[in-house]
Parts: structure tokens; C-alpha cells; sequence
């Protein structure tokens, strides 16, 4: 039996705006003390108004002309009602009968296939505080609570796709997508662990007969990769459900990073439990065809786009141009190193091997790891020359990095530079077989194998700078005699 699995997303992104959504206090307040950023309009305190950043609405709009949306001109905020001790208000305005954009699509390439994701709307929302929970993660078993009511009124959007994603897989990629293309525009910062993107997955299967399982959503996702796990351990859990004959609860189900599954919070609530009503404080939200057609003429370079600039502009594979452009600093990075080294290709492999693996070791910045283009130009030089090998490049790339100083500088300073002087090579071999004679006879005997201990000593003589290629051609000539 081959189940099919369908998957659609609601990822909210926070908008990197300066300040909130309907006041002035600062926006980013991530790693501010708790309630520190608020005020009596964002902690829903009486006669106040909200007053719309117009921010918000330009960087919506960027959103959606990028996701292909219909953008529109009219759009209407709405209140969405509940209780909870991080939402003073009692509501959460939101957009919800009429969004600002909608009817879009993104290509999601994944191997080979290249496939049309709907994406159904996108509408402006504002976030709500945070619970603080004492002793554990959850309101239950804790002896007590706090609230940080600093995120309450931080501009989002939320991004709904069309049930359209066919794996796990599938929509860890969409979100790697979707976490570039926000990057690349510069709304958002796409940090998952952060919370700055957010994504609820709603997942369900169709059986051969067609008889589809009901809807499960799945909250609390923190991690790209996380994505992927907990809708892999939905598929196997529905699947199961499904091949022995039972019915899947509608119901809305938490992934749990501690134990890497997920669990159920609750059945799931119905739209219609929260009283959505138009916001009787702002007025409806009409953008005009210049100001949308103004933010389409300015949209920056997109990832698809870059991509497909990067292949043809430096000759690269698909894989490198995926990978350099998926961070807007290191595509400008490599762009600045290939252009003057002109080698694109030797360029991507130092920036995803050293580069990226630096970066991740040791949780640097590209600033922080940055080796100028001219310094990257004269270790290919140092390389291209015979004076390095390319593994002694690899071993002084650290120090190029920490002492911002020139290759040649280290090479010289650490007496690195390859030994190509037959002289040496010679003198180090003769060495070896005077203190070996039965290897030589060996050799001279048809036993080509200990050509190889020859090799190994004069490595070690010379501590591994003899270039390997001349020491093999030099100690074939001297041990024939
Ligand atoms: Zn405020
Ligand atoms: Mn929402």
C-alpha cells in the first residue's frame, strides 16, 4: 500500500522593522529584559489606538511580489479573540477575511523536479508576549509563571501554502526557500531558533482507495531540520493508523525536541471559535498601484535569480550556487573573491569547505572569518607555483584568518614553503638508503612496493614539505642505480 502524504504550511516570519506594528516601541527585542519594550498601546491598555507602521505594510507587499502574489489594493484587519494570559488585549489583530496578498506560488526544486508550491495568502499580523514557565517548558508542573509582554505587537506575516508539499523533505526544503527568499529581501531575519520564522505544518494521507485521513497539525517546530523529523514521525504515525483500519484524530499535535516525537496538545479548534470581526480601530487598508508597482521596480535580486546568475556569470554547478547564495553575505563574499582571483571555481570550493566550515566551527561572522580577495589571489599564486601544496594551503588558512596576515608572511614565518630542491630531495633519499640497504635490494629485485617507504622517508625527513610528485620521480631514478 502506497500512501500519499499531503503537507501545507503556515510559517510566520517577524518583520525586522524598526519599530512595532501599531506603536513606536522598538521592534527587535530579542534579546532584551523582560518588558522593557512596551507601552500602554501594546499592552492593551484602555483608550488606547493602534496606529499602523507603514513599514509593515511595505515590506508585506515585497513578500508578496516575490511570492508571485496578487497583491491587494484593498485589505482589512481583523480581530482574532482568546484568552491567554501573553495577550493582554484579548485579541489578536490580524487579517483575516480580506489579506493583503494572495493567489501566489514558489518553484521548489528538489533534485531534479521543479514543482509549482501555491502559496494561498499572506496577511499582516502582530505577535503575542511570551510565557516564562518556572522549573519545566510547560504551564503544567510549574510552581510558577511569568509573562514577557515585549514581543506583544512585533510585525509578522504569516505565509499559508496550499496543501501542495508531498514529503518531509519536501517542506524542509520549502522552508529553506522561503527563509532565503525573506533574507534576500531583507525583511526578516529567518532564524528559526530564534523564533524569527516560525512554521505550523498540517499534514494528512490519502490511501489507494482515496480515502484521505484527517488533518493533523503539528506546532512548535524550531529547527529546519526539525521540520522534516517531526512530519517524518507524523507520516509514520498516521500511516500506521491508517494500514490498521483505524480513523486519525483531528487534532492539533506539539513536536517535543527533547524527545523527538510528537504528542497530542489538542483536538482542534475551529476557525469560526474566534469570533473574527473586523478591527473597529484601524481603517481598511487601501495601497495604491504606485506605491505597489514603486516596491516592484526596487525588489532586490532574488534567490532563484541568483542562483541562475551565479551559473552563468562563474560557469558554477547548480549545488555550489545554491549553497554560496543561500546567505546574502557569502554570495557577496564570493562574488568579491572570484572576481579577483578570477578563479569562480577554486573560490567556491575554499568559501564552502574553509570558509563555511570555520564559520560553523567556531560560530564566526563572514567578517569575522573574511581572508581579503588579495590574500585569497596570492595563496592560488603560492599554490599554482609549487611553493605550497594544497594541503599545507589548508593547514595555514586558520592563521591567514586570525592574524590577518598575507600567505607568504605564514609560509615564511612557519618555514612551510615545498621543497622542490633536487638537492634536498636527493640528499634525504641518500640518507634513507644507506640506512636501508635491503630495501634497495628488495627494490632492485622487482619488489616496486618499497618505493613507497622511500617516499614516507623523506617526507618525514623533510616534514612533509618535499612536493610528493619530485621525491616519487627522484627516488625511482636513484634506486634503479
Ligand atoms: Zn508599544
Ligand atoms: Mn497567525
Amino acid at each position: 500500500m502506497m500512501n500519499k502524504t499531503v503537507i501545507g504550511l503556515e510559517i510566520h516570519a517577524q518583520l525586522i522593522t524598526e519599530t512595532k506594528a501599531f506603536c513606536s516601541c522598538r521592534a527587535d527585542v530579542f534579546d532584551l529584559e523582560p518588558n522593557t519594550a512596551i507601552c500602554p498601546v501594546c499592552t492593551g491598555q484602555p483608550g488606547t489606538l493602534p496606529v499602523l507602521n507603514k513599514r509593515v505594510v511595505e515590506f508585506a507587499i515585497m513578500a508578496g511580489l516575490a511570492m508571485n502574489c496578487t497583491i491587494n489594493k484593498r485589505s482589512v484587519f481583523d480581530r482574532k479573540n482568546y484568552f491567554y494570559p501573553d495577550l493582554p488585549k484579548g485579541y489578536q489583530i490580524t487579517q483575516y477575511f480580506f489579506p493583503i496578498a494572495e493567489n501566489g506560488f514558489l518553484y521548489l526544486e528538489n533534485g531534479d523536479e521543479k514543482r509549482k508550491i501555491g502559496i494561498r495568502r499572506i496577511h499582516i499580523e502582530e505577535d503575542a508576549g511570551k510565557m516564562i514557565h518556572q522549573g519545566t517548558d510547560s504551564i503544567t508542573g510549574s510552581s510558577g509563571s511569568y509573562v514577557d509582554l515585549n514581543r506583544c505587537g512585533v510585525p509578522l506575516i504569516e505565509i499559508v501554502t496550499e496543501p501542495d508539499l508531498r514529503s518531509p523533505a519536501e517542506a524542509r526544503i520549502f522552508m529553506e526557500l522561503l527563509r532565503d527568499t525573506v533574507r534576500a529581501l531583507g525583511v526578516c531575519s529567518g532564524d528559526m531558533e530564534k523564533g524569527a520564522l516560525r512554521c505550523d505544518a498540517n499534514i494528512s494521507m490519502v490511501d489507494d482507495s482515496g480515502r484521505s485521513s484527517n488533518r493533523v497539525e503539528v506546532k512548535n517546530i524550531n529547527s529546519f531540520k526539525f521540520v522534516e523529523k517531526a512530519l517524518e514521525f507524523e507520516q509514520e504515525r498516521i500511516s500506521r493508523i491508517l494500514s490498521s483500519g483505524g480513523d486519525v484524530a483531528k487534532e492539533t499535535r506539539s513536536w517535543s525536541f527533547s524527545s523527538k516525537e510528537t504528542f497530542s496538545m489538542r483536538s482542534k479548534e475551529e476557525e469560526n471559535d474566534y469570533r473574527y470581526f473586523p478591527e473597529p480601530d484601524l481603517p481598511e487598508l487601501i495601497v495604491s498601484e504606485d506605491l505597489i508597482e514603486r516596491i516592484a521596480g526596487n525588489l532586490p535580486e532574488l534567490p532563484w535569480e541568483k542562483i541562475e546568475r551565479f551559473m552563468k556569470q562563474y560557469s558554477l554547478p547548480r549545488y555550489d550556487a545554491t549553497v554560496l547564495s543561500s546567505d546574502g553575505e557569502i554570495a557577496s563574499y564570493f562574488e568579491e573573491v572570484a572576481q579577483t582571483t578570477r578563479r569562480p571555481k577554486e573560490s567556491s570550493n575554499w568559501i564552502m569547505g574553509e570558509v563555511m566550515r570555520l564559520m560553523n566551527e567556531k560560530e564566526l561572522t563572514v567578517e569575522e572569518v573574511r581572508v581579503s580577495p588579495e590574500h585569497f589571489k596570492e595563496l592560488f599564486g603560492l599554490i599554482d607555483e609549487g611553493k605550497i601544496s594544497n594541503k599545507i594551503a589548508k593547514e595555514i588558512f586558520p592563521f591567514i584568518v586570525e592574524g590577518r596576515k598575507s600567505p607568504l608572511e605564514i609560509v615564511k614565518e612557519k618555514g612551510l614553503e615545498q621543497i622542490d630542491d633536487d638537492k634536498v630531495i636527493e640528499d634525504a633519499l641518500r640518507k634513507a638508503m644507506t640506512d636501508n640497504p635491503s630495501a634497495v635490494e628488495q627494490f632492485r629485485d622487482g619488489k616496486e612496493g618499497v618505493l613507497g617507504y622511500f617516499v614516507g622517508a623523506v617526507m618525514k625527513a623533510t616534514r612533509g614539505k618535499a612536493n610528493p610528485s619530485k621525491v616519487n620521480e627522484i627516488a625511482r631514478r636513484m634506486l634503479k642505480g
